[in-house]
């Protein structure tokens, strides 16, 4: 797209607005961009591009992976921008290209790493055009924001421009599926000890062939539609892995990969972070850093602490764990490494949604598929369920075969942590992206009282 006069008047005042806002100490917001798409609709088509751009994107994980990348780079020495401290919508992205160009728009970097919202990629991806395009996953979210995932499939489907060149986890049908003629690479995690024939959450996305609809048979599904399948009937089989990580040891990973194996160090050696760190070599690589070289680097990360902290506290472990407000699946996830945590544990669970807790709280249908079910254990000592949806969690959790003894809730958010018992090895926090002030806050009275 050629760059017009309203191009020029967007970037003008989105710059002067950058100006403005470091004069009165703020960065990293979304006003830029925002103006600048405000001024000029396309101005995202218009802007200089840098020479190679990233994109990140999938229902879970993004954000770590796209942290995970950008920190490899760094201790690589690799120049990027990238919309880390603002958005994953469209704004964000202008920002950062904005804010990383000199003021005709020419970009000052090489290199744009972009996390990519999935729902939105029609604002971002034709005008983008990623050379790399990396997709972690597609799962339920939540009702209101995406639907299902066939309509993400769709959406992605009909904006991921032919030709880019895709990254996709082998292991989910839904994701292996998209865009299929365009270039691809697929990563994928050897059968483990620990996966299992059936699985044991409630929500399963992929049950037939997408090819010809028949029962597919399963070598093995780790949880939901994730795990790899065949059909009996067509042939249909999940696509093998380019990057596959063999073997998983407590601190790292095998990776096979052109037919050799390499290590890389693992942060957290659950599959969901495993599936993290794997994503990301296999980006890396694409993009074409060495393993050695990627390995180094990521011995020196860790997985970003706005995902999964743990502190010790007189002898106590307490650890805030990210549970996505309304994501089934994000919250099956938390609710299973709860269970699998080692000791006795207490949840404190802040699920409600952060917006529409400001307001009202409508939707509780999302509780139903989600796996409370995992939260029934005899290793689980306690649970503290704390918002305006409390009754409706405390109902859930009942359902699911919590012993209502267990079971707290109340209201008031700030007096969770006072009905903590002391009996637990582990207190687990779940909260939702925007409640992180509440459960930082939370986890100092914890820690304080233990
Ligand atoms: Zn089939």
């Amino acid at each position: 797209m050629k760059r017009n006069f309203s191009f020029y008047l967007a970037l003008f005042v989105s710059k002067l607005s950058i100006l403005a806002l470091r004069l009165v100490g703020r960065k990293g917001t979304n006003l830029p961009g925002g103006c600048a798409i405000f001024l000029c609709r396309d101005f995202l088509g218009r802007m200089p591009r840098p020479k190679t751009v990233i994109g990140i994107t999938g229902t879970n994980g993004k954000t770590t992976v796209a942290n995970l990348v950008e920190d490899v780079l760094d201790l690589c020495g690799v120049p990027y921008c990238c919309n880390r401290t603002g958005s994953n919508v469209d704004t964000g992205v202008a920002s950062a290209l904005i804010a990383s160009s000199d003021w005709l728009g020419r970009p000052k970097k090489d290199l744009a790493v972009f996390e990519l919202d999935e729902r939105s990629s029609n604002l971002s991806m034709p005008y983008i055009k990623p050379d790399l395009l990396l997709c972690t996953n597609i799962f339920r979210d939540s009702y209101k924001r995406n639907a299902h995932p066939e309509f993400i499939v769709d959406v992605l489907n009909r904006y991921i421009p032919d030709g880019v060149k895709l990254i996709l986890n082998a292991d989910d049908l839904m994701c292996a599926s998209l865009k299929p003629d365009n270039p691809r690479v697929y990563f994928s995690i050897a059968r483990q000890p620990e996966d299992g024939q059936g699985s044991e959450n409630i929500v399963q996305d992929v049950r037939s062939c997408p090819r010809c609809g028949a029962a597919l048979e399963w070598d093995f599904r780790r949880y939901h539609h994730i795990g790899r399948a065949r059909c009996p009937a067509c042939g249909f089989a999940s696509p093998q892995g380019d990057y596959t990580a063999a073997v998983l040891e407590e601190d790292r990973m095998l990776v096979e990969m052109g037919g050799q194996a390499h290590p890389f160090p693992l942060a957290d050696r659950r599959l969901i972070n495993v599936y993290n760190s794997l994503a990301a070599v296999a980006l890396l690589r694409e993009f074409g850093l060495e393993p050695e070289a990627i390995s180094q680097a990521m011995a020196q990360t860790g997985i970003s602490a706005t995902r999964f902290l743990e502190e010790e506290a007189n002898g106590r472990k307490v650890i805030l764990h990210l549970a996505k407000g309304q994501n089934p699946v994000a919250c099956s996830r938390a609710f299973q490494n709860i269970r699998d945590y080692p000791g006795k544990k207490a949840a404190i669970l802040f699920l409600d949604d952060y917006f529409d807790a400001a307001h009202t709280v409508e939707n509780t249908a999302w509780y139903y598929d989600a796996d409370f079910e995992f939260l029934a254990d005899d290793s689980v000592v306690q649970i503290i369920a704390a918002g305006a949806r409390h009754w409706d969690v405390y109902l859930r959790l009942l359902m699911a075969g919590v012993q209502p003894e267990r079971a707290e809730h109340l209201r008031d958010t700030a007096q969770a942590a006072d009905l903590l018992a002391p009996e637990a090895d582990a207190v687990f926090i779940l909260y939702d992206v925007y409640t992180i002030d509440l459960a930082n806050k939370v986890k100092s009275s914890v820690t304080l009282d233990t």
